[in-house]
């Protein structure tokens, strides 16, 4: 089979494989929409995990399947499934303790273009079959079936991690599809006020759609100071991080009161430390949480977000800005995600 690959860092191309082997508990799937992710191009560009040879990548991913093990239950050859991005192995102590995400291992979840092959494929393999996969709902959009594998899980994990409750006012730094996820997560869960962190317009825009209540463009002054000016210097009861950088961090913690939570999804790829600022952490004593996670992924958690497409209450397909077709156009649509012109949100790749 063909796939598209990350040949080493900086580097990627097409190459040839066996079809995966389906062991008794997993599943062989073929994709049948498929969608690059910024965390691939940290990946291939940044060698943010290190290096890969000739991994196959992707984990964005809406298939059918073509093969179950002996061992599989409720999933069947010819089954439309989303496939969550992160695959737990679910009979583990950690995803018995609640970090399915880290299962054997920290980030040991993400299995997907970090240590198998991903989606980018004719074929791909999916571990724990029963746990991993997601029937398909009846008659679902596939560009928004597809961001349910990660945009959606990702962005309401932030959301989730900076415990959002009702009334709470909220900065979102970083709008892009994650970020706009994290902001729908947001309202879902009840903020109050929403500002968020962008530049591009039809980000903005459909952040605004989204529930937020203000934008703050960080390429037009200090966020910090915009965002005190707005709270007139009460600062925000939480922030979920959904891009910037390394020194993003601080200015979660100038603009996040004490108490606060700073809810963080950014896939760091680059830089050996994280700066703190002492002060702005209230010299350690502060009561400023941060915390950073991978999202859960899994079934349970992949259907009942489905629900929340289903009940018209998020709109991920709104999050895609451009649409190819056809198992070669995951290379351009890569390459968009990598050059990110101004009116890109996601591209989506689309099988026929
Ligand atoms: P995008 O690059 O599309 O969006 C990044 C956002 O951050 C944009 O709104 C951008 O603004 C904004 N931004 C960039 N620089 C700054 C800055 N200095 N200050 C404030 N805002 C800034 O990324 P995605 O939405 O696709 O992904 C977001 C992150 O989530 C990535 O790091 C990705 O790897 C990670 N991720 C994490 C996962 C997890 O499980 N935790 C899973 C999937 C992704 P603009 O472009 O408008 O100028
Ligand atoms: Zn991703």
């Amino acid at each position: 089979m063909k796939g598209f690959a990350m040949r080493k860092i900086g580097s990627t191309g097409w190459v040839e494989k066996e079809r995966p082997q389906c062991g008794p508990l997993d599943a062989i799937c073929r994709p049948l929409a498929l969608a690059p992710c910024t965390s691939d191009i940290h990946t291939v560009w940044a060698g943010a995990i290190g290096d890969r040879k000739d991994m196959i990548l992707g984990h964005e991913a809406v298939g059918e399947v073509v093969e179950v093990g002996a061992l599989v239950k409720d999933f069947k050859p010819g089954d439309r499934v989303i496939i969550t991005a992160i695959t737990p192995d679910w009979s583990t102590l950690e995803a018995q303790g609640g970090f399915p995400m880290h299962s054997g291992g920290m980030l040991s979840g993400w299995k997907f273009s970090n240590f198998k092959d991903g989606v980018f494929a004719e074929y791909f393999h999916v571990n724990d079959a029963d746990g991993n996969l997601a029937h398909l709902p009846e008659g679902m959009d596939l560009g928004a079936a597809t961001m349910l594998a990660d945009m959606v899980p990702t962005g309401l994990h932030g959301a989730e991690l900076a415990d959002i409750t009702f009334g709470d006012n909220v900065a979102v730094i970083g709008i892009g599809p994650v970020g706009l996820m994290a902001v729908a997560g947001a309202a879902l869960r009840g903020a109050a006020q929403i500002y968020a962190v962008g530049s591009r317009k039809n980000c903005a825009d459909l952040a605004l759609e989204f529930g937020a209540t203000r934008i703050v463009n960080y390429r037009e002054g200090d966020i910090v100071e915009q965002i005190l000016d707005l709270t007139r210097g009460q600062g925000v009861d939480k922030v979920i991080v959904a891009g910037g950088d390394n020194n993003t961090f601080t200015q979660a913690l100038k603009i996040l009161k004490p108490g606060g939570i700073i809810g963080n999804v950014n896939y760091l790829g680059e830089g050996e430390s994280v700066p703190i600022s002492r002060l702005d952490w209230g010299c350690g004593m502060g009561h400023k949480q941060i915390r950073g996670g991978l999202m859960p992924g899994g079934r349970l958690r992949a259907e009942k977000l489905a629900r929340l497409v289903t009940a018209g209450r998020i709109h991920p397909e709104k999050l895609i800005t451009h649409t190819f077709h056809g198992l070669e156009n995951v290379e351009p649509a890569l390459m968009l995600m990598k050059d990110k012109p101004r009116d890109l949100i996601k591209p989506l790749v689309i099988l026929d």
